[in-house]
């Protein structure tokens, strides 16, 4: 069976094709010639990765999953959540985003409120999976809280600035293997795997 990620970013794909049983071929948007620019316009990151692949299955006829994630800082009601790539504004990189939430976070600083309730934080993905005519959605989630101060290398995003819960660093600290078992995504992405073996 063909099943389109909805993502072009081939180190993904790949993570997850190697997760797959041999009889699912997993497709990128670009193996479809779908160069759409796909707008994120929902409130929800589960609204998002809907619009994702309901775009695919009903313009293009694929079987499709797609992806969406968002960093939820609980003193913040929940933000930057969906706007998380965005939250210093349109044009924003890793680097303002993080100023940004950092100094969120010092501003929002309260007397009736420890400063570790302050920055409790979790990641969350969601995937939407349209298969066969049905729709599916997998969330997962990792908590830990938001450090004061950058720490660490690799990764992306919002990395140096998380420090997943049982653990004294933070996500850019971490191997992409030790990310990986523990993280959000990889967590949402197992849900998927495991049940598109099942059901697939
Ligand atoms: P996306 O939905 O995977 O594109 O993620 C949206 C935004 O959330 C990214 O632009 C990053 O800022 C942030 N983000 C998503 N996943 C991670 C992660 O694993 N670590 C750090 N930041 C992340």
């Amino acid at each position: 069976m063909k099943l389109v990620f909805a993502t072009n970013n081939l180190n993904k794909l790949a993570e997850v094709q190697k997760m797959l049983p041999n009889s699912i071929e997993l497709l990128s948007l670009k193996d479809i010639h779908c160069f759409d620019d796909i707008e994120e316009t929902a409130t929800t990151l589960d609204g998002n990765a809907k619009i994702k692949a309901n775009h695919i299955t009903q313009k293009f006829g694929f079987n499709c999953f797609a992806d969406d994630t968002g960093l939820e800082v609980e003193s913040l009601d929940g933000q930057p959540g969906v706007y998380s790539a965005r939250y210093a504004g349109a044009s924003a990189n890793s680097e303002d985003n993080m100023q940004k939430l950092l100094i969120e976070l010092n501003k929002n600083k309260n007397e009736n409120k420890s400063e570790k309730q302050n920055r409790k934080a979790q990641f969350r993905t969601s995937i939407c999976l349209n298969l066969n005519g049905q729709q599916f959605l997998f969330n997962g989630i990792c908590k830990g809280e938001i450090l004061t101060e950058k720490q660490g290398e690799k990764g992306f995003g919002y990395d140096p600035i998380f420090q997943p819960e049982g653990f004294q660093k933070s996500f850019a600290q971490m191997t992409s293997e030790e990310k990986n078992t523990i993280s959000h995504r990889g967590l949402a992405i197992k849900k998927l795997i495991e049940f598109l073996k099942a059901n697939a």
